[in-house]
C-alpha cells in the first residue's frame, strides 16, 4: 500500500513536470501582446521507473522556467522586421534545458500534433539555427528535446562548410529571424578522426571526401602528429569552435548580423556516452 501511494504521487509530480516544461515552449509562441521576461526556478523531483518490480529512483532536477517575450507565428516569413525574434540567449536556455530533459528521459509531449502542423503553416520564426555533424546519433531535434518549427537545422559531417550550408544559414538570419547560432561538434565525430588521420596528406578516399577533410584541417592543425585526446573531444571541440569562427569569415551576411543585429554564435559540444551538450564561449 505504501508502495501504491509512492507511485501514485510520483505520477502526479511526473504529469506536473511535464506541463511545466513545456509550458516554457508555448509561452514563447503566443500570439498575446509581448511581455517582459520572468524567471522562476522550480526544484521538481524526477522518477525513473524502468519496470514495475523496480524500485523508483528519485533525484532532483532544477529547471528553469522562461517566460519568454512572445512571438507572432502570423507574419510573412520573408519579411525583414524581426523585432518579435527570440533573444539568442533565450534559445540558447531553450536548447540547455532540452538537453536536460532529453539526458533525463523527460520528454516533452507537445509541440507535434496536427494543430501544430497548422499553426506553422503561416511561416515559420525557429528560435535558433542548429549547425551540427550528420551523425545518425546527434540529431538536434532530439537531444535537445524540440519540436516543430523551433530550430532551423543544417547538417554535414564533421560540420564541414560549402556555399550550400552558408547560404542556408544566412537564409535563416535574413528571412526568418533567428538571431541565434549554435554550432554542435561531438565526441568520436567520423570526421573529424578521418581529417586528423589525413593532417599529413594521406588520401582520405575520393575527390569529395579530400574536400570535407580540408575543410576541418586548418580547424585542428594544432593536432598533427600529437597523441589524440579521449574520445577525440579536444579535436571535435577545436572543429566547433573553429566552425563558428569560420562562420563570419566566410560570410559578410553572417559577421553583419553579429556585428549589427545581435545575432550570437555558441560552439558546443555533445558527449555520445552521456548524451550531455556542453556550451562553449564562443
Ligand atoms: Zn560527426
Amino acid at each position: 500500500m505504501k508502495n501504491y501511494y509512492l507511485l501514485m504521487s510520483i505520477a502526479i509530480m511526473q504529469l506536473s513536470c511535464s506541463h511545466i516544461v513545456s509550458s516554457e515552449h508555448r509561452q514563447a509562441k503566443t500570439t498575446a501582446p509581448a511581455q517582459p521576461a520572468t524567471e522562476l526556478v522550480i526544484s521538481t523531483p524526477l522518477t525513473h521507473v524502468s519496470s514495475q518490480t523496480e524500485t523508483p529512483k528519485i533525484d532532483t532536477l532544477q529547471i528553469k522556467i522562461v517566460s519568454a517575450p512572445a512571438t507572432v507565428q502570423q507574419k510573412d516569413q520573408h519579411q525583414h522586421d524581426h523585432d518579435d525574434s527570440v533573444a539568442p540567449e533565450v534559445g540558447l536556455r531553450y536548447l540547455r534545458n532540452g538537453n536536460i530533459r532529453f539526458v533525463k528521459g523527460y520528454l516533452r509531449n507537445d509541440g507535434a500534433s496536427t494543430k501544430d502542423i497548422k499553426r506553422l503553416v503561416a511561416g515559420q520564426h525557429p528560435h535558433t539555427i542548429v549547425v551540427s555533424c550528420s551523425d545518425s546519433r546527434v540529431p538536434p531535434e532530439i537531444i535537445f528535446d524540440e519540436k516543430l518549427g523551433e530550430i532551423f537545422v543544417i547538417r554535414t559531417a564533421g560540420e564541414t562548410l560549402d556555399p550550400t550550408s552558408l547560404g542556408s544559414i544566412e537564409y535563416a538570419l535574413e528571412h526568418l529571424g533567428t538571431k541565434n547560432i549554435v554550432v554542435l561538434g561531438h565526441t568520436n565525430c567520423g570526421a573529424v578522426k578521418a581529417a586528423y588521420s589525413t593532417l599529413n596528406g594521406q588520401d582520405a578516399g575520393s575527390d569529395n571526401l579530400n574536400k570535407l577533410v580540408q575543410d576541418i584541417h586548418p580547424r585542428i592543425q594544432q593536432f598533427k602528429d600529437k597523441t589524440p585526446s579521449h574520445d577525440y573531444y579536444d579535436e571535435g571541440l577545436a572543429n566547433a569552435s573553429g566552425v563558428a569562427a569560420d562562420l563570419v569569415k566566410r560570410s559578410h551576411i553572417i559577421a553583419e548580423k553579429v556585428e549589427k543585429s545581435g545575432v550570437k554564435i555558441t560552439p558546443a559540444i555533445y558527449d555520445l556516452d552521456s548524451g550531455k551538450v556542453t556550451f562553449k564561449s564562443p
